[in-house]
């Protein structure tokens, strides 16, 4: 007779990680207990070695699905002569090392009973089980237990409780177990907040969305503004009221053959769209079908499967809706019931409510794969708070405060950094209330109390301001693209020097100039600028960055390619002030210098007659990617400059954009020109850095990555030129992705001043 005791690690509450322990037990034959602590789960276990053994093995081997262990521990013990197997309540004793679950969405299991006319929870849009349903966004404190959840206000019904308290059975703990008899409820209103007379909410909201309606609809980390995808009329009405001009929506489909109709989808994207955390994922639209109004201008369709039973229930009705988050512009998504009715006022056209609350907003995920791997655009709804492992512990527990655009945040203990979901562009007050909503529900359910508070080096962010208000030990500020070098080496647990290649909108620089087109050379702790696209003013400031005409006279000018003034998209108005905006940056008045190179894109598309004003973030250069004819490279070596450290001489491949459009060449090819071009400049400055560095090693981080035909070019240029690529894969290689480099830097400071 043995007695071991066991904690494990990890992702093992909320996961039906017990009643897995209490059927291996059984199994094995073995007695004892098993409960959830702070520290993760807790097993005791008495019988003979080999049986013990064969647990231990099975432990290791048969995680259940949702499950994921970090760490075992073990200790042998003496026996105590336990009569049976047994789960036991849940106990705090320590800080909660524990992982919470992200949420996920419904099972196949879940998907049977659902659709099954003689199950108890036929049609019911709240069923769940311990493989699925709402998790983070319903979790006030740990350990994961009911009373903790916004589930705390609905007792068990008989049969439910009998279900949750049954070891072998498949909602065993499962916290937000419930029912029609005892769970959560539907309720339809009107534009007013009032209750709309019907014995079927959902039926009603199927007959509204198809008479051409727009509803709110809560989900798991939110409202949605839904819409039929096949009523153009109701989509251009969605775009009108949400004040989003072009910018593409997501849709939800029943299922993957649907999908399919409109788009190409390889088996990898399958898995991604079928993930318990049901992300949107960028698909590549097929020739010659398209779904009007969703997505103009664009070669990809966003598409998720429905992410909670609610959402597959109206999938059963509705082949394909539009999704949206139920917000103006950028502002957080609503998620309680008044503040929907009261902040969408003016947007839907009816509410379907539920009276499970949402404690945290949570946006619904991104993600594209892009050279055999998914790469996360948004990170949020069934990501998070999924951690990070950073290589080596911080020695002190830190916070993260992100960017500006995108903004996530990021709170570290020892090796784990636990990202904040999606919370937005820091430009407006609600936003910002957001953001500090999220800092203290994360570090309240996760208790990490910050020593040092990090921040980017632009001084004029919200998210910098903030933290330098905080009292902290230290505030460690970190710049911009060095966060993007360090985000890209710390998910790919790279320590040493390395090259990071770093393109991006904007970020503040060393010197006070605008960067964004940088070749960086370093480590976790310094960083130096190794090359960088000539700066050229940016006139207007900000405005250059809505208005990509100004960045293209910024450009022409530098170029001395002033004849093509004329030939921009501008209005007479904007074509008069050109003279005007040459004086601002003679005289360098609100002209801040920029090596950026999504401004270098913005120009481009400017040039080449796309666009001269953008409505969404980015717009102009999606353009120019989606222009672009990618079936040949096209390749300008001769404009390529001699030196490719320091400056980056950009000039002789503007000239050369407009003498081939002189030449009447084809837009689509001179737009692959430049891509190609672009990319080859960038790996040239690579290869002069690995020279000079002895360095094999390039990291590749920046908004502009999000462009995925150059993301290819690079990534193909590069492994020819035998490099060792770092890329992202866990978090978003825009500035969503910051605050991870962030965490990683200032870790690797304070380590180092130890
Ligand atoms: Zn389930
Ligand atoms: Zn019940």
């Amino acid at each position: 007779m043995k007695r071991i005791d066991i904690t494990v690690h990890g992702i093992v509450q909320g996961v039906g990680f017990r009643p897995w322990i209490y059927r291996l037990a059984h199994e094995c034959r073995l007695n004892g207990h098993v409960s959830n602590n702070s520290e993760g789960v807790h097993i005791a276990i008495e019988g003979q070695p080999g049986q013990i053994e064969r647990f231990m093995q099975r432990l290791r081997a048969e995680t259940p699905p949702l499950a994921h262990i970090t760490r075992i521990e073990c200790s042998e013990g003496r026996p105590q002569g336990a009569a049976t197997f047994r789960i036991l309540a849940s106990s705090r004793d320590s800080l909660p090392d524990t992982l919470i679950s992200p949420d996920v969405g419904p099972c196949p299991d879940c998907l049977r009973e659902l659709s099954d006319p003689n199950d108890r929870r036929f049609h019911y849009p709240f069923i769940n089980c311990t493989n699925c349903g709402p998790r983070f966004t319903i979790i006030s404190a740990l350990p994961y237990d009911r009373p903790n959840t916004s589930m705390h206000v609905f007792a068990l019904c008989p049969e439910c409780a009998r279900e949750y308290h049954d070891p072998v059975d498949r909602r065993f703990h499962a916290q937000p177990n419930a029912c029609p008899a005892c769970g959560p409820t539907l309720k339809l209103l009107d534009t007013r907040g009032w209750p709309l007379d019907t014995a079927d909410p959902l039926q009603e909201t199927i007959t509204r969305l198809r008479r051409g309606e727009i509803g709110a609809i809560r989900g798991i980390g939110g409202f949605h503004l839904v819409a039929d995808a096949f009523n153009a009329e109701t989509v251009a009405t969605l775009r009108r009221r949400k004040g989003r001009a072009e910018k593409p929506f997501a849709l939800m489909a029943r299922d993957i053959a649907t999908i399919r109709r409109y788009c190409r989808v390889s088996e990898a994207e399958v898995r991604s769209l079928q993930q318990a955390a049901r992300p949107i994922v960028l698909l590549r639209k097929k020739a010659g079908v398209d779904i009007p109004g969703v997505a103009p201008g664009n070669r990809w369709l966003g598409f998720m499967l429905p992410s909670t039973p609610l959402h597959a229930l109206l999938s059963e009705h509705m082949s394909v809706l539009v999704m949206t988050s139920a917000n103006f512009s950028e502002e957080p998504i609503a998620i309680g019931n008044e503040e929907a009715v009261q902040r969408l006022a003016g947007l839907a056209d009816f509410f379907l409510i539920h009276d499970r609350d949402i404690l945290q907003r949570c946006d619904d995920a991104i993600v594209r794969i892009v050279a055999g791997a998914e790469r996360p655009i948004r990170r949020a709804r069934g990501f998070v708070p999924a951690p990070v492992f950073l290589h080596k512990p911080s020695p002190a527990p830190l916070l993260a405060c992100g960017a500006e655009l995108k903004n996530t945040i990021a709170l570290c203990r020892g090796d784990a950094v636990f990202f904040s979901q999606h919370i937005g562009d820091l430009d407006n007050p609600s936003a910002l209330a957001f953001f500090e909503e999220c800092i203290r529900h994360l570090q309240n359910v996760l208790e990490i109390r910050p020593q040092h508070l990090v921040h980017d080096l632009h001084p004029e962010y919200l998210s910098t301001k903030w933290a330098l208000a905080q009292p902290a030990e230290q505030h460690i500020a970190v710049q911009h693209h060095h966060a993007h070098l360090a985000a890209v080496m710390a998910e790919n647990r790279v320590h040493a020097p390395c090259i990071g290649i770093i393109l991006d909108g904007t970020g503040y620089g060393t010197d006070g100039t605008i960067w964004g087109g940088e070749v960086l050379t370093g480590d976790m702790r310094e960083f130096s600028r190794f090359a960088w696209l000539q700066p050229v003013p940016m006139p207007g400031g900000s405005a250059a960055i809505r208005q990509p005409w100004r960045m293209a006279v910024s450009w022409l000018n530098a170029a001395e390619q002033q004849d093509f003034f004329s030939h921009l998209p501008c209005s007479p108005q904007q074509l008069d002030s050109i003279p005007l905006l040459l004086q601002m940056m003679r005289s360098t008045l609100n002209s801040p210098l920029t090596s950026s190179c999504g401004r270098l894109f913005d120009a481009v598309a400017a040039l080449l007659g796309l666009r001269g004003e953008i409505s969404y973030e980015a717009q102009a250069a999606i353009e120019l990617e989606m222009l672009a004819d990618a079936r040949e490279r096209v390749l300008w070596p001769e404009v390529l400059p001699d030196g490719v450290s320091a400056a980056l001489d950009a000039r002789p491949l503007i000239r050369r954009i407009v003498a081939e459009l002189a030449a009447g060449t084809a837009r689509e090819k001179i737009a692959m020109g430049f891509h190609c071009t672009l990319a080859e400049l960038f790996v040239r400055s690579a290869c002069a850095a690995r020279e000079a560095g002895d360095c094999n090693r390039v990291g590749l981080s920046g908004g502009v990555f999000q462009n995925t035909l150059l993301f290819e070019l690079m990534l193909a240029r590069l492994q020819e030129e035998k490099f060792e690529v770092l890329t992202h894969k866990q978090v978003p290689s825009n500035d969503g992705g910051i605050a991870l480099g962030q965490i990683a830097v200032a870790a690797a400071r304070l380590r180092a001043e130890r």
